[in-house]
């Protein structure tokens, strides 16, 4: 993890691994200072702390999270005393999605033969994604802490006289998804709603909805954009991130017309310039979002995770690409 300045006064943790769980947190070193995302377990939040330690006068008073998923929640315990805020679905949809236990049961059956040896002969991808996670992560110990401030589409902040805007774009990569603009500094703090130099992946939500959102980021015309995962970047990151969607709604098309699977049509499509991003295999996760679409299933249909991690094994295989989540 390495601190990065982006402004005057905000800053950027940033997990250079850029694999599932390694997000980004900010920091907006003002008014008491606000942190967005709280990392994916206690060791990275506390290196988070470390490193924005080295800038700001004490814990900060203010945390956001940008949306539900454990990997910007589950450093929140250490945040004691300081207001969390998060959009209105937040708290409920944190107990469906970012349940520490699931996670702890999943790398405990990973470390013991038995249970290991069931997994990789049925789920070669769920044993994947545990051994991955296993080698950077620890999920022991984490207490969800909900948001104590809700808000519903917008909220401002002032730090001491820095305007800061919460503003609910939801639902493209979940539901709670907020994008933190500092406008005098130029900066927005994305979550999820970005990825970057890594394929996205996105959980409840539409294409449109998200699209949509890419837009508002491109007219608030920031000068610099801290992604969920991946390395900062400017108003590219969100072009990159819509010419990626509309390429892969449009491909995944094509093969839905013809019959194909999403998982037979994820082993297809021609990734293009996309090919190079890291976790190219994750495309089954969009492919699949896309033909849930074309079927008028709701944006909030819930996953099968497991044999969503086992289609992204299988497309790595097919596609001969690194197995990586
Ligand atoms: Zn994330």
């Amino acid at each position: 993890m390495k601190l990065q300045q982006v402004s005057d006064n905000c800053f950027a943790a940033l997990n250079e691994k850029n694999r599932v769980c390694d997000a980004n947190s900010g920091l907006i070193n003002r008014g008491g200072g606000v942190v967005i995302d709280t990392q994916a377990d206690l060791a990275h939040a506390r290196r988070m702390i470390e490193l924005f330690g080295k800038v700001w006068p004490g814990m900060a008073r203010r945390v956001v999270n940008t949306h539900e998923d454990g990997d910007h929640v589950w450093g929140n315990q250490l945040f004691e005393g300081a207001e969390i805020i998060a959009h209105r679905t937040v708290p409920g949809r944190m107990r469906e999605t970012a349940d520490p236990r699931p996670f702890e049961k999943l790398l405990d059956g990973a470390s013991r033969l038995l249970p290991r040896l069931w997994l990789r002969a049925r789920h070669p991808g769920v044993l994947a994604v545990a051994r991955q996670l296993q080698r950077d992560y620890d999920f022991d110990g984490i207490t969800l802490v909900p948001p104590t401030t809700l808000f519903e589409d917008r909220l401002v902040l002032d730090l001491d006289g820095t305007e800061v805007q919460l503003i609910h774009v939801g639902p493209c990569h979940q539901a709670g998804d907020t994008i933190v603009h500092v406008p005098r500094e130029g900066v927005l703090f994305a979550g999820d709603v970005i990825f970057r130099e890594c394929t996205p992946l996105g959980w409840a939500g539409t294409y449109a909805r998200w699209l949509q959102c890419l837009d508002q980021i491109i007219w608030l015309d920031p000068q610099v954009i801290v992604p969920g995962h991946g390395p900062v970047c400017g108003i590219e990151g969100a072009m990159e991130m819509r010419a990626y969607l509309e390429h892969v709604r449009e491909e995944a098309s094509r093969w839905f017309a013809r019959g194909l699977t999403s998982l037979q049509a994820s082993k297809r499509i021609d990734l293009g310039p996309y090919g190079a991003w890291r976790n190219p295999a994750r495309l089954y996760a969009n492919v699949e979002r896309a033909y849930r679409e074309f079927r008028s299933e709701p944006g909030d249909a819930p996953w099968d995770m497991t044999a969503t991690f086992d289609a992204i094994y299988e497309v790595a295989k097919a596609r001969r690409c690194e197995v990586e989540f």
